[in-house]
């Protein structure tokens, strides 16, 4: 018999759902049963129709579906639906009636039940020690697309409505959600919690947590009630992030001229999490060591990390959670804000930090991701919701900040400030797309921001910005860099900046076409008189202080390659200690690129490094450090006869700042000397300096005999932990014994994480394959595995892919679809650099891909090539390994 009516697959396939239906306020009752781990529930959405329908489409996934009806507002009549369908491929719910909803209002309710999963996302459940008794909590994480495994709704950001929760949790427990609580009900062992409505809100946004906790409070200057939630005995813990956090909502009324939307902030560290924390309105959500600070256990670096992710998640309480991004297209608007401006937060609050030039390491991963042909446009089409897990991504944040600190720095502070205020006041409690926020932009400066910013939002990559003098005219090209060398079509509109001599001595221009010159005589004239220049023209002096760079303090998204005599100078005004400690990394990270692409010789970009000896900025010198680690790798790859020379190089460019800052804190130093004293030893150590290796494991089995040895500070701690690990060989394998068992022994998370990230540099690849193992294990929690996988050594690199591929259905199963598992790929693909291991991995993942993963192992699999490409650079200057030499004996 045919159907009659239209069949429910015109549903399937939708990226959106449609919208004859939208909620308007949801009514959620969930009962937990934390020893079974299932919960059950019952949501009641006041929905508007727009139109009259035989149809309600709404999303759900892994729920169980009970009783459903609707009720009319009109005539209060309940109707059934005469079909329930639930597609798991589509993640719908889709509710058939017999006859015709009428347009207007109505009420659905739904029973559901479901499990507690153990994926980290949706209504989860999270195991923690109880007296030596393992029992769970649970938590939600619903961002992107996981309200609907926690209860039937319209789980769309821009499908706004109001949330009245009330959860049923065991007695001794406590049930935090969005708002704060009305009431409780008490029945036997059960509590009634009713949480008061929210204001309006997406689903991404709504959140629950029930577990055993400790708190901390404070009170804003206007009156908001913060408070901090940490696993019982340690609400120390919570002070510092507590501290942060009121100053930040403190901050962050006065920045955009808006209260604080709600009338409670609450963060909670819990046991278990995907992310590094949530953004949930009203109530945020962390790894317990992305929150947690203890005095001792943790480092500087630590505690400048906990800061910008706390400024981070309060700054999207406006941005992301008051005002909201219209579609996934939009979330850089979210994450690349909030990154800009927890960076400006967290200078405000330390500014002896000076984060705003660390925020160039930021920047510098946003230029290698979207330097990749497989990168995407900030603005991204969305087709499937299982895809969206991918780009949150260095993209979406890192680029996505760097173009708004161009566009700010551009426009100016107190323009791009009044804007953002007047943006958020026009767009509260609903929906912007980007186009919104450049047409107030447009708006208040007087600048054309929408045609600018669209040439750096709707296309992928950037532009590297060639320059030649030729007499007093400086020439611009604009090509898209892309590091595997093809030529890329794009075209910018580019804030050029440059001075010349001197930062007081600047220029700026829009660069709109592919070429593009200017007349600096002005600047020329300004710098001869300054230095007195005659007619004669002393041509030395005039070598000697002229320089010119473009892209001042690296505010632009772009790269530049000088010409010869121009990069010269350069040189000799890095030597001379003349430029900023953004531009000494900006030219640096530049060239290295340039080198990445083939665009520049390694021995060039070894005698630059070699001009950073005397560096002590910490922003530099890590990122110098970086590119040592990089350069190692692929050297080893080209000449590997000679690669210890090249390592002893950097030993030798390292060790001034090693013996300057020495093993120990010094009382009250400078929060930038703690991070680099951590880095600069754990370089020596990964490079294998003999006097570091030796102080290390002096230092290291104080530690055994003493846990709280002055002689390694937590700061100095992972120094160490490489150096016993790169010695140790199943032969020798005393101090990995150790190891493990100071990790089992660890009661801090801080512990935990330091040693995870350093089991896997062992250079035996059998010692690596049993920390894999150990990783997957029980002993590691789920969360922690992406410390260990970012630290396997390049000798086990095989070991470590095939594991991958032997362990394949296991970690699928274990793992599934979640950001986690990027982690897998990224860490154990990408490290190879032939063409050869590319095709192979490209035909094991052949019918293995999923839409999580799809893109993350694109750009692995590029940059494979890339580096086979540089490989194959490298090998033709022949005479590196003489010159390698050369450089490892000057000392
Ligand atoms: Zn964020």
């Amino acid at each position: 018999m045919a159907e009659k009516r239209p069949s429910i697959d015109q549903f399937k396939g939708r990226t959106r759902l449609p919208t004859f239906a939208a909620p308007r306020r949801y009514d959620l009752r969930l009962k937990l049963d934390l020893v079974a781990c299932r919960f059950s529930g019952v949501v009641r959405v006041a929905l508007a129709l727009a139109e009259a329908t035989e149809f309600l489409v709404l999303n759900a996934l892994e729920l169980a579906i009970g009783d459903v009806c609707f009720a009319s507002s009109a005539d209060h009549k309940e109707v059934r639906p005469c079909d329930v369908v639930l597609d798991d491929e589509d993640e719908i719910l889709v509710l058939a009636f017999d006859e015709a909803l009428c347009c207007g209002e109505g009420v659905l309710t739904v029973e559901f039940s479901g499990m507690l999963n153990a994926q980290l996302k949706g209504l989860y459940k999270c195991a923690y020690m109880d007296g030596g008794e393992k029992k769970y909590m649970a938590a939600t994480q619903f961002e992107a697309v996981d309200a609907r495994r926690c209860f039937p709704c319209w789980d769309e950001p821009a499908l706004k409505a109001t949330f009245q929760i009330t959860l049923d949790v065991p007695l001794e427990l406590t049930a935090l959600s969005n708002m704060p609580i009305l009431q409780e009900k008490l029945n036997g062992d059960i509590k009634t919690v009713y949480f008061e409505e929210s204001p309006m809100m997406s689903t991404y946004l709504v959140a629950v947590v029930v577990g055993l906790f400790d708190s901390l409070e404070e009170t804003t200057a206007d009156g908001i009630r913060v408070r901090v939630y940490c696993p019982p005995g340690k609400s120390d813990n919570g002070k510092f992030a507590l501290h942060v956090a009121v100053k930040a909502l403190e901050l962050y009324t006065r920045y955009f001229s808006v209260p604080y939307p709600l009338p409670k902030l609450d963060m909670v560290a819990v046991p278990e999490f995907a992310g590094g924390a949530m953004e949930n309105y009203g109530l945020i959500i962390y790894r317990e060591n992305e929150m947690l600070h203890d005095e001792l256990q943790s480092t500087a670096a630590k505690k400048q990390r906990i800061t910008v992710v706390a400024m981070h998640e309060v700054a999207h309480q406006w941005f992301g959670n008051l005002v909201t991004m219209e579609w996934w297209t939009h979330v850089w608007l979210n994450e690349g804000f909030a990154t800009w401006v927890s960076y400006m937060a967290t200078d405000n609050l330390f500014p002896e930090w000076k984060v705003w030039t660390q925020f160039l390491q930021q920047t510098a991963s946003g230029l290698h991701t979207d330097s990749l042909e497989k990168s995407h446009p900030i603005e991204v089409e969305i087709i499937h919701a299982r895809a969206i897990v991918e780009i949150f991504d260095a993209v979406s944040y890192e680029k996505g900040s760097a173009v708004i600190q161009m566009l700010q720095s551009y426009l100016g502070d107190a323009i791009f400030q009044k804007s953002l205020s007047s943006y958020m006041k026009r767009y509260a409690w609903k929906n912007a797309k980007t186009e919104d926020l450049w047409t107030v932009l447009t708006e208040e400066s007087g600048v054309e921001v929408t045609n600018l910013m669209d040439t750096w939002t709707k296309q992928k990559g950037y532009p590297l910005i060639s320059v030649n003098l030729n007499g007093h005219i400086l020439k611009f090209e604009q090509s898209q860099f892309v590091l595997s060398g093809l030529a890329g079509e794009g075209l910018w509109i580019v804030p050029i900046t440059l001075c010349l001599g001197s930062y007081e001595r600047q220029k700026k221009f829009l660069l709109k076409t592919r070429c593009g010159e200017i007349d600096i005589s002005d600047l020329f004239n300004s710098f001869s008189n300054s230095l007195g220049l005659s007619e004669e023209n002393d041509l030395e002096k005039f070598k000697e202080h002229f320089w010119i760079k473009i892209n001042i303090y690296q505010s632009g998204f772009y790269r530049v390659k000088y010409d010869d005599k121009l990069a010269a100078q350069l040189i000799k005004a890095i030597e001379s200690n003349y430029l900023s400690a953004t531009d000494k990394f900006g030219i640096m990270d530049d060239t290295h690129a340039l080198c990445q692409a083939g665009k520049q010789s390694l021995s060039s970009l070894l005698t630059l490094m070699g001009v950073y000896r005397k560096e002590t900025d910490y922003t530099v010198v890590s990122n110098l450090i970086d590119v040592c680690y990089n350069i190692v790798k692929i050297y080893d790859d080209a000449f590997q006869d000679s690669v210890d020379n090249l390592r002893q190089h950097f030993i030798n460019i390292l060790l001034p700042s090693a013996e300057r800052l020495g093993w120990e804190s010094v009382s009250g130093e400078p929060h930038l000397n703690v991070l680099l004293r951590g880095e600069i030893f754990m370089a020596l150590a990964s490079f294998g300096d003999e006097k570091t290796h030796e102080d290390a494991t002096k230092r290291f089995e104080s530690l055994l005999k003493d846990k709280n040895t002055p002689l390694l500070s937590a700061d100095t701690k992972r120094a160490a932990y490489i150096a016993v690990m790169r010695k140790t060989t199943v032969a020798s394998r005393n101090y990995f014994e150790s190891l493990l068992s100071i990790y089992r022994e660890a009661d801090t998370v801080q512990e935990k994480e330091r040693i995870l990230r350093h089991l896997a540099a062992s250079p035996d690849p059998e010692i690596v394959r049993e920390v894999l193992n150990f990783l997957v294990s029980d002993e590691v929690r789920d969360q922690d595995i992406i410390y260990g996988f970012s630290g396997i050594s390049l000798e086990a690199r095989e070991a470590a892919w095939k594991w991958l591929k032997d362990n394949w259905d296991f970690i699928l199963n274990k793992y599934g679809t979640g950001v986690l598992f990027t982690d897998f790929i990224t860490n154990i693909v990408a490290p190879f650099s032939s063409n050869e291991k590319a095709d192979e991995v490209e035909a094991f993942f052949a019918n293995r891909t999923t839409p999580a993963f799809a893109m993350n192992l694109k750009q692995s699999i590029e940059q494979i090539r890339i580096k086979a490409r540089w490989v194959q650079n490298i090998k033709q200057e022949e005479f590196l390994p003489e010159l390698v030499k050369q450089l490892a004996s000057k000392g």
